[in-house]
């Protein structure tokens, strides 16, 4: 198997004078242009002293360059780490303590309050969203590195935090065989190909934009049509000319909204992929209802790549994540004795394979909890594989529930709640209380003008719930509190109505 830097290699060898980046309003970068940057970069991250095995940490705008960078520092034999943009502060100085990296890119207007950080150990340069700051000027005054240092497939390419949706983000140790296996893997599951046209409107900082899209464009030789944000009309005027989009759930609920989403203008799109948090089974109905095209939604995290994928060809389920992808195996487990359980029944998600990470960084014992004997990994998401064989997930172990000692999947209530008139979402979290432990509590957001009241929603499905399954209380919102990445942020929910049966 070759490293993403050699497959990067052998696409500028095979279509130097494709675009792997078009860029709306900019300049497209070719496959050659790119290498040619990457490769400067590389001698840059050479003559500021990175040495295989140590850590690039790079919070910097969405950018072609900053893809660059990501290349050039598995190119020399670093470990890639990016940031989330929104991190600042005491949460910035968390990170580069935590990760010790031996340079620190971040953007040309927090430079100046960076520097500050510089030792012996660490350098710190900057790279903007115009191919300006100091690591470009670098580059453009460096000759290009040619060579690569070898790596094999148990070496570290990447660390990448985790979302922080249930806690304080972890940082995942990557391999180079995490990534090539699992970018092949889904390169052959999805037929993605160099003829291949994606709209990437992800960010870079998490596994979905960053190991699934720009990985598999790369390595297929394909063109990414880059935008560094997301907007609906834009992108529907973009299929027209694109064949794939990757997103987030919120990306097609957005994309719903708009009335010029049809046959007409999805015709050239191949395929719509959906992943990093529940797609509502009602956007996907709605989609294909209005563009004939079923989402396929697929289930991964930042620890163990893609996991598991509605299949191409065959049915995409709504409310259905799939089956594994080739070369992995997933198992349901009882939460308390890891016994593996028949299908059809709820429990954790464990999985096994050349994708899963090698451990959190410098977290052994969290690491070594997360692991079973037989090296299958806890994802802390509770699912169920039904008599079809596709895994649906019910939920996160950390969002289960447990009110008077039965266990609520709160998926099973807030697909009740979704499907009332007037809803538009709903999430339904567990909080103290004195009688029960936790008390079930729905928040919902009503549409603009619904008449929905605490009692009717209670009324109106409570002859469809067992009672410890009924919500005690049903709070109204106007929206709910979501990440970068369109995760529902139950922890803040739970935070912001802790003492409301106190
Ligand atoms: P943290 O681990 O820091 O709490 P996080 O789990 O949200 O944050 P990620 O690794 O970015 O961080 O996200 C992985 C999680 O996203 C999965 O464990 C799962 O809960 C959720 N997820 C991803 N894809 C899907 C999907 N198709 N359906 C439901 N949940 C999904
Ligand atoms: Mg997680």
């Amino acid at each position: 198997m070759q490293t993403i830097y050699e497959s990067f290699l052998a696409s500028v060898d095979a279509v130097p004078g494709k675009a792997l980046f078009e860029r709306p309003g900019a300049a497209d970068i070719s496959y050659a242009e790119a290498r040619d940057l990457v490769q400067r970069l590389a001698a840059v991250l050479t003559e500021t002293g990175v040495q295989p095995g140590d850590r690039v940490a790079v919070q910097t705008e969405k950018s072609a360059e900053a893809i660059c960078l990501y290349l050039a520092t598995l190119q020399v034999g670093g470990v890639y780490l990016p940031l989330n943009t929104a991190y600042t502060g005491a949460e910035i100085d968390y990170f580069i303590g935590d990760a010790a990296p031996r340079l620190f890119v971040c953007t040309p207007a927090a430079l100046a309050d960076h520097k500050a950080r510089e030792s012996g150990d660490l350098r710190v340069e900057s790279l903007g969203a115009d191919a300006d700051g100091t690591l470009m000027d670098l580059a453009g005054a460096a000759a290009p590195r040619g060579d690569h240092v070898a790596r094999g497939m148990g070496d570290h390419a990447a660390i990448l935090y985790t979302s922080g949706t249930t806690g304080r983000s972890k940082g995942a140790v990557l391999t180079h065989g995490n990534l090539a296996s699992n970018t092949a893997a889904l390169l052959q599951s999805w037929r993605y190909s160099g003829d291949d046209r994606l709209i990437h409107a992800l960010p870079i900082f998490h596994t979905h934009g960053l190991f699934v899209a720009a990985n598999m464009s790369i390595v297929a030789g394909a063109t990414m049509i880059w935008l560094t944000k997301f907007d609906g009309e834009q992108v529907i005027d973009l299929m027209a000319d694109a064949t794939v989009l990757m997103g987030v759930p919120t990306f097609y609920t957005r994309l719903l909204k708009s009335d010029r989403l049809n046959r007409d203008t999805t015709a050239n799109m191949r395929l719509f992929v959906s992943g990093s948090a529940p797609l509502l089974a009602e956007d996907h109905r709605a989609f294909e209802e209005k563009t004939g095209h079923p989402i396929l939604e697929r289930y991964g995290m930042t620890e163990t790549c893609m996991i598991t994928t509605n299949p191409y060809d065959g049915a995409r389920k709504p409310g259905a994540v799939g089956m594994a992808l080739p070369g992995i195996e997933i198992r349901v487990t009882d939460r308390e004795t890891g016994a593996t359980l028949p299908d059809g029944e709820i429990g954790a998600i464990e999985v096994r394979g050349p994708n899963v990470f090698e451990g959190y960084w410098k977290m052994p014992e969290k690491t070594a909890a997360e692991f079973r004997a037989d090296r299958f990994f806890i994802t802390g998401d509770l699912g169920q594989i039904g008599e079809d064989g596709y895994l649906r997930i019910v939920g996160r172990d950390k969002d289960l529930v447990i009110s008077g000692g039965y266990n609520v999947y709160p998926k099973e209530i807030e697909g009740l709640i979704d499907d009332l008139p007037g809803v538009v979402e709903s999430a339904v979290i567990g909080l103290p209380h004195p009688d029960l432990g936790e008390g079930v509590t729905a928040v919902v957001v009503a549409q603009p003008g619904a008449s929905l009241d605490e009692g009717s929603v209670i009324a109106q499905i409570g002859d469809r719930l067992a009672r410890f399954k009924q919500p005690k209380r049903v709070l109204f919102v106007k929206e709910l509190p979501r990440n970068v990445m369109g995760k529902v942020q139950k922890a803040e929910l739970r935070k912001s109505y802790a003492e409301l049966y106190k």
